[in-house]
C-alpha cells in the first residue's frame, strides 16, 4: 500500500491551504511554497496549473497517489451520475475516510492505519482495505482491546467541537458507526472545485 510520507506540511505549503490537521499548519507561518525557490518565485499559474493544483489538493487530502486517484477519477466518469459529484462521493465513502468521519480518529492517515492493522469490521466481518467502500446501512465496528479504546476514546474526546456529518452516525459510547445514506455533494465540507479536476483528466 503506496502513501505518501515526506512532511506533512510541505503539502500544505504546496496547496496553499492545511490539509494535514495539525494544530499548527506550516501553512501558516510560511506562507510560499516550500522548496528552494519557493519564496522567491511568484508564479502566475497557467490555466493547466490551476487544474493540477485542484487535483494534487484533493488527492492528498484524502491520501490517495496518482494511480489510485485516476482510478477513482475512471469510476467516476464512467458512472451514470455527475462525473464531479460522484468523484468526491466515491472518495468519502473510502472507510479510512469514514473511520475520520466518525470521530475515531484524529487525522486521515491516523484512520488508514486502524484499517490496516485489522482493527475495523464492517457488518461484523473484518476489512483491512482502507480504500474498500461503505454503502448504505452499513455498520461499523472496532476490535476494542484496551489501548485501542483508550485511543479512540480520547480522539473523539478531541474531535468534540469538529463538525459531525450527518450521512453518518457514531455511538461514541459502544464505538460504532452507522452509515444512514450515501454522502452528497454539500456533504464534502472542504472547499473543492471538482470541475477543475474534470476540466484537467478529460483533456
Ligand atoms: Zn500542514
Amino acid at each position: 500500500m503506496a502513501r505518501y510520507t515526506g512532511p506533512k506540511c510541505r503539502l500544505c505549503r504546496r496547496e496553499g491551504v492545511s490539509i494535514c490537521l495539525c494544530k499548527k499548519c506550516a501553512v501558516d507561518t510560511r506562507e510560499f511554497p516550500p522548496g528552494q525557490h519557493g519564496a522567491a518565485r511568484k508564479v502566475k499559474l497557467s490555466n493547466y496549473g490551476i487544474q493540477l493544483r485542484e487535483k494534487q489538493k484533493v488527492k492528498r487530502l484524502y491520501g490517495l497517489l496518482e494511480k489510485q486517484f485516476k482510478r477513482v477519477y475512471e469510476k467516476a466518469s464512467s458512472s451514470k451520475g455527475v462525473t464531479g459529484h460522484v468523484l468526491l462521493q466515491l472518495l468519502e465513502r473510502r472507510l479510512d475516510n469514514v473511520i475520520f468521519r466518525l470521530g475515531f480518529a484524529t487525522t486521515r492517515p491516523q484512520a488508514r492505519q486502524l484499517v490496516a492493522h485489522g482493527l475495523v469490521s464492517v457488518n461484523g466481518r473484518k476489512l483491512n482495505i482502507p480504500s474498500a467502500l461503505v454503502y448504505q446501512n452499513d455498520e461499523i465496528t472496532i476490535k476494542l482491546k484496551e489501548t485501542t479504546k483508550k485511543l479512540i476514546k480520547d480522539n473523539l474526546e478531541r474531535n468534540q467541537d469538529k463538525a459531525k456529518v450527518s450521512w453518518l452516525k457514531a455511538d461514541e459510547a459502544n464505538i460504532t458507526g452507522k452509515v444512514l445514506r450515501l454522502p452528497e455533494r454539500d456533504d464534502v465540507d472542504f472547499p473543492i472545485n471538482e470541475q477543475l479536476i474534470i476540466e484537467l483528466y478529460s483533456k
